[in-house]
C-alpha cells in the first residue's frame, strides 16, 4: 500500500504526520519512507537514518561531436523542446531546456551525439533504529526542475526491510492496472507541498492520499487545490486538520461538502510546536497520538482493500 501525505503549502504539518506515521506504522510491519520533498527534504532530521547509500542523479544531456556532425538538423527536428538547435555549420545545446529524452541521440544518422550526465541531486538513503528503510531525494540548489529527481527516487531499491529485500511493481504499472497494489509493504511518500508538477508526479501511482491542512482561509485555499489535483488522478483521499483550533470550521464545511473525510486533527499546542522545533517526532512528544495514527492507517486500509 502506497500513502502519500501531501499538502497544497508548505508549514503545515506534512513532515510531521509522515514521521509519525512511518513510525506507528513500523510496529506493524515493513514501512519504507520517501521524501520526496526534493527541494527540502527534512523528514530524515526526525529519523536520523544511517546513510547507506547515496547516488548521484540528473538528465543525460546531449553533447555533439562537431568534427562527426553534417548538420543534417535532424536532431533538431526532432527535439519537442527546442533544446538543440542547427544553425549554419554550429548544433547547439540549450541544456536549460533538455529533459533528457535521448530522441536526439538515437536519430543522429552520424553517430555525433553523445550524452553526459547532468548531475540535479543526490538520492540518499538507509534503515533508521525503528526499521523504516529511508530514503530522500535533494535537489541542488538552483536546478529548475524537481520532477527527474523523483523520478529517480521512484526506482530507488530498498537498503533493507527487516531483512528483506523485496520487488514491488512499478508506478506506471500499478497506475494503468497491471498488476494489482502489494499491500506486504507500507510506503508512505512525504510530497513536496503545493500542486504543481512535482506533487502530480509524487502523488501518481498511489493508493491514498493524505491531505493535510490548517483550518485558515491559506490552508483552504491551498487544500482545495491539491484537493483537485487528487480528484483528477481518481484517488481517494482522507483529510488531516492540524493546528486544530485556530481559524474557522470552513475547511470542516469543504470537506463536508465534497465527501473528504475528515481523518484525524492534531490541535494546536505550543508543547508539540516546540518539541517538533527541536528535531522530535510527534509521537515522542505526545504519544497518544500513536492510537490516533494506527486507528487511521486501519481506515485507510479498509478504504484501499
Ligand atoms: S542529427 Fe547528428 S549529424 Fe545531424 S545535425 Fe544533429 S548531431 Fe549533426
Ligand atoms: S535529449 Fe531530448 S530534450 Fe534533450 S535535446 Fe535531445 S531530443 Fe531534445
Amino acid at each position: 500500500m502506497r500513502i502519500v501525505v501531501a499538502s497544497g503549502k508548505g508549514g503545515t504539518g506534512k513532515t510531521t504526520v509522515a514521521t509519525s506515521l512511518a513510525l506507528v506504522a513500523a510496529e506493524l510491519g515493513a514501512v519504507r519512507l520517501m521524501d520526496r520533498d526534493v527541494e527540502a527534504p527534512n523528514a530524515g532530521l526526525f529519523l536520523d537514518p544511517v546513510w547507506e547509500k547515496r547516488k548521484e542523479v540528473g538528465l543525460l544531456i546531449p553533447q555533439v561531436d562537431e568534427a562527426t556532425c553534417t548538420f543534417c538538423g535532424k536532431c533538431a527536428e526532432v527535439c519537442q523542446f527546442h533544446a538543440i538547435a542547427v544553425i549554419g555549420k554550429k548544433t547547439l545545446v540549450f541544456p536549460e531546456l533538455c529533459h533528457g529524452c535521448g530522441s536526439c541521440t538515437l536519430v543522429c544518422p552520424e553517430g555525433a551525439i553523445s550524452e553526459k550526465l547532468d548531475v540535479m541531486g543526490v538520492l540518499a538513503g538507509g534503515p533508521t533504529a525503528h526499521g523504516i528503510d529511508f530514503a530522500q531525494g535533494e535537489m541542488n540548489i538552483g536546478e529548475p526542475m524537481a520532477v527527474p529527481i523523483i523520478r529517480e527516487l521512484k526506482k530507488w531499491e530498498p537498503v533493507s526491510l527487516r531483512g528483506t529485500k523485496q520487488s514491488q511493481p512499478m508506478e506506471d504499472e500499478i497506475a494503468s492496472g497491471k498488476n494489482a497494489p502489494r499491500n506486504d509493504i507500507l510506503e508512505i511518500r512525504d510530497a513536496p507541498p503545493g500542486a504543481s508538477c512535482p506533487v502530480v508526479e509524487s502523488i501518481r501511482g498511489a493508493d491514498f492520499v493524505l491531505l493535510v491542512t490548517e483550518p485558515t482561509p491559506f490552508g483552504l485555499h491551498d487544500l482545495k487545490q491539491v484537493a483537485g489535483v487528487v480528484k483528477e488522478l481518481g484517488l481517494p483521499a482522507g483529510v488531516i486538520v492540524n493546528r486544530d483550533g485556530i481559524g474557522d470550521n470552513a475547511v470542516q464545511d469543504y470537506c463536508d461538502d465534497n465527501d473528504i473525510p475528515i481523518l484525524m486533527r492534531i490541535p494546536m499546542d505550543r508543547q508539540v510546536a516546540e518539541g517538533i522545533a527541536q528535531g522530535h517526532t510527534l509521537v515522542e512528544i505526545r504519544p497518544e497520538f500513536g492510537l490516533a495514527l494506527r486507528d487511521m492507517l486501519e481506515q485507510i486500509a479498509q478504504r484501499v482493500a
